[in-house]
């Protein structure tokens, strides 16, 4: 089963992740962006962690709300409300129980990654985060939630699918064809996201 500190381990690892790999996100960022991805990032998962700490109850459920609504508020970029809602959506699909099984945040991911494509318009393809976060999400629900490392692998690999795709939504929409050959920042942080939920299941 995954308690509250099991999610709390997920979201310091995550920030604890955006602060070492930020430099790397903002120049993917500023290769086909607006160079701001490592900085939207780094101030949404600090404010995170700021309101994780001064939040010494909550469940599992509770805290990734907690979480997700942090991000819409303290990101000015397009990844913040939907990383937000990433995690909101999956927050409120655990419910209120003190601990959730691996399968239930399996559909919970599944149920919050939904929100992110319904709420950003874009599908797998599109050269965005979706490319790294549906992989994840399928290869975790198919191994019934047990596989985190088979979703960490997943999202890698789907993050590097994206260099040679053409940028269809966001920002690097507008560069068509010349967002051919970069590899998609919002891509690689979910990669990020991902690997950090593996590295809390230890
Ligand atoms: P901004 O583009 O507003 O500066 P960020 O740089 O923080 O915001 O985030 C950019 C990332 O957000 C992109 O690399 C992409 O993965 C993701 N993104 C942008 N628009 C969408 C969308 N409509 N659907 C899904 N992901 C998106
Ligand atoms: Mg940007
Ligand atoms: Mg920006």
């Amino acid at each position: 089963m995954l308690d509250a500190d099991f999610f709390r381990r997920w979201m310091t690892g995550m920030a604890a992740a955006v602060d070492r790999e930020a430099d790397r996100l903002t120049e993917l960022d500023s290769a086909i962006g607006d160079a701001d991805h490592g900085a939207n990032l780094r101030r949404g998962f600090a404010a995170v962690v700021k309101a994780l700490e001064e939040e010494p109850s909550g469940t599992p459920g509770s805290l990734l709300v907690l979480a997700g609504r942090q991000l819409i508020s303290t990101v000015g970029g397009a990844s913040g409300p939907l990383y937000g809602t990433l995690l909101r959506r999956a927050g409120k699909a655990l419910g209120d129980a003190a601990e959730v099984a691996p399968v239930q945040l399996a559909e919970a991911l599944r149920v919050g990654v939904a929100a992110v494509a319904q709420l950003g318009g874009a599908k797998a393809g599109d050269k965005t985060m979706l490319d790294a976060l549906e992989p994840a999400v399928e290869a975790l629900a198919e191994s019934l939630g047990e596989s985190f490392a088979a979703a960490a692998d997943a999202a890698d690999q789907g993050a590097l699918a994206t260099v040679p795709m053409r940028a269809r939504k966001g920002r690097a929409g507008y560069l068509g064809e010349r967002s051919v050959g970069h590899q998609d920042p919002g891509a690689a942080s979910a990669a990020l996201l991902v690997a950090t939920l593996a590295a809390a299941r230890g």
